[in-house]
């Protein structure tokens, strides 16, 4: 049978499907293809063996409650609140903890803090009161198409643009300052500001340089952690019943009572161009799918080089698309235990001081495998999940799958110096490399975030200047991955906001 589609969408991670169901129920027949041989991309959970089921990559997360409102998420069981905040647990060299819930007035925080400095335990409520107007102000930017400045419609990009502006002038003189001022600020400047004890400054500024190829001193830190404040809701993890991959899975179900279809096992080879215009897919199999809309998941490197390939694009477009930075610096090991690992729940970081993070990153700039890393760790029953920093995609000497077991380890090593039952209790071990993430989840150089979220590559710039609101070069090619404003971490906003520009048309 041959059926025809109003729009053929690559990739069924999480903002593909996003975009999906959206174009789907604004009534268009929508065809999702995915590469791999299951629907989720980054959120899909992988199994390593018997009783070793993990969310391989990503430890928690949550879809923007508007989308899950919009897209009546509800009703294929995803729930819109926000789950209750759980402990971010900063691990002191001393065998001392740090607690950390993003509340003001959370009585465990405070007297945790109060045990390092009183000055900082009154600080702290006027501290998650900033973050959290600042994560809002973000949240607000995201929603927010981009211009495609220098070009500026004053119809279509005035009135959103002006409402940021309101947006933004509304949290008062100090605070939109504050935001201003910290969006450039490295960790170690924006935290020093708020606070004297160096374990509650590091354990900021581990929020702020997780999953970015950056260290406490790099400008820009500022930037990220206001964005990963706003993906979490505050430093821990959010965890999701059911794991991340739950995200994926109603995602799927929804877009299938709306009519869409998705194939797995189905890699697109080919964006198919007919005088600069998308006419349709040709996969690796060799079978071609025609569609007069096509929008792709996948990373804008992978999708424009790759996929519809330079000779159908403008020289010096291609030279811009290549200079993307995808810089990759991060590694997962993953370990099944008998359980009696020791270790609380919530989301683990070892992350010393400000200067520890700075050297961890140092490596990384160097082409190697920080010998000191940082750690964030999760748990879940039996599962212990490590997030290693810094391990950079490009190596400088040997490769990667010469340096897994060194990895395994190094995390091992320098988690189970706070927790001495883990390393009897470890039946299994699976790790996943900056390589493997290529590999098997298509992230060109391992780059979570389908390109860094450094301050020129972000807003307008994203993911390149001028190429802001989705468009291509060539018509009827949309982005709606998370290498386009609004994108990186879980959230579907560039899906629902390339969805939302398809159909305007
Ligand atoms: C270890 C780790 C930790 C992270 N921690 C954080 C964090 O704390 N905070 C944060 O903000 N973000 C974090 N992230 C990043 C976050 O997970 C991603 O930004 C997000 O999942 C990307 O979702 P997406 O839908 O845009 O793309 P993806 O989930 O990457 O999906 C893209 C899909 O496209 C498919 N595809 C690619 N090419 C083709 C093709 N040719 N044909 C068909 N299909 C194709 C891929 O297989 C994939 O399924 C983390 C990521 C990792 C790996």
């Amino acid at each position: 049978m041959n059926t025809t589609f109003d729009a053929i969408v690559i990739g069924a991670g999480h903002n593909s499907l996003v975009a999906a169901n959206y174009l789907a129920k604004a009534g268009r027949k929508v065809l999702v293809l995915e590469r791999r041989d299951i629907a989720g991309g980054q959120l899909a959970r992988a199994s390593f063996g018997e009783g070793f089921s993990v969310d391989p990559l990503y430890a928690g997360a949550l879809l923007r409650p508007d989308i899950v409102a919009d897209l009546s998420l509800a009703k294929y069981g995803l729930d819109a609140k926000p789950a209750a905040k759980s402990p971010c647990i900063a691990l002191l060299p001393d065998g001392q903890r740090l607690h950390l819930v993003a509340d003001g007035k959370d009585a465990a925080t405070l007297a945790s803090i109060r045990a390092l400095s009183a000055k900082d335990a009154q600080t702290w409520p006027d501290f998650v009161a900033f973050m959290d107007k600042a994560a809002a102000f973000l949240d607000a930017a995201y929603r927010t198409s981009m211009p495609r400045l220098p070009h500026f419609d004053l119809r279509k990009d005035g009135l959103p643009l002006a409402k940021l502006g309101w947006t933004l002038r509304r949290l008062g003189g100090r605070d939109m300052f504050g935001v201003i001022r910290a969006l450039s600020m490295s960790m170690v400047e924006f935290t020093e500001e708020w606070f004297e004890s160096e374990p509650l400054r590091a354990a900021v500024a581990a929020v702020g340089i997780h999953g970015h190829t950056l260290g406490a001193m790099s400008a820009g830190g500022g930037f990220t952690l206001i964005h990963n404040w706003r993906n979490r809701g505050g430093l821990a993890q959010p965890q999701l019943a059911g794991g991340s991959a739950r995200i994926a899975d109603v995602l799927a179900a929804a877009l299938k009572a709306r009519g869409g279809e998705i194939r797995t096992g189905a890699e697109v080879a080919k964006i198919l161009v007919n005088h600069q215009r998308a006419s349709g897919v040709r996969l690796t199999s060799g079978e071609t799918i025609d569609a007069a809309t096509v929008l792709s998941g996948a990373d804008p490197r992978r999708t424009l080089l790759g996929l519809v390939g330079a000779v159908e694009l403008p020289p010096e477009f291609v030279w811009a698309t290549q200079s993307i930075k995808m810089r990759g610096s991060v590694a997962k090991v993953h370990l099944l235990t008998d359980g009696r690992h020791g270790l609380p729940a919530g989301t683990l970081a070892h992350a010393p001081t400000c200067k520890y993070l700075e050297h961890a990153f140092d490596a990384a700039k160097y082409g190697e495998l920080s010998t000191a890393p940082y750690l964030e760790v999760t748990s879940d029953g039996n599962v212990v999940s490590i997030h290693v920093q810094f391990a950079p995609y490009a190596l400088r000497c040997g490769t990667w799958e010469n340096q897994r077991s060194h990895l395994e380890t190094l995390a091992i090593d320098t988690l189970a110096a706070h927790f001495p039952a883990l390393k009897d209790s470890i039946r299994q071990i699976a790790s996943i490399l900056p390589t493997d993430l290529e590999a098997t989840w298509s992230l060109t150089e391992g780059d979570l975030h389908h390109g860094q979220l450094q301050l020129d590559q972000i807003f307008f710039m994203r993911p390149l200047p001028g190429w802001s609101n989705h468009r291509t070069p060539i018509d009827g090619l949309w982005l709606c991955g998370s290498g386009v404003h609004g994108g990186g971490g879980i959230s579907g906003a560039a899906g629902r906001n390339a969805a939302r520009t398809v159909l305007r048309g």
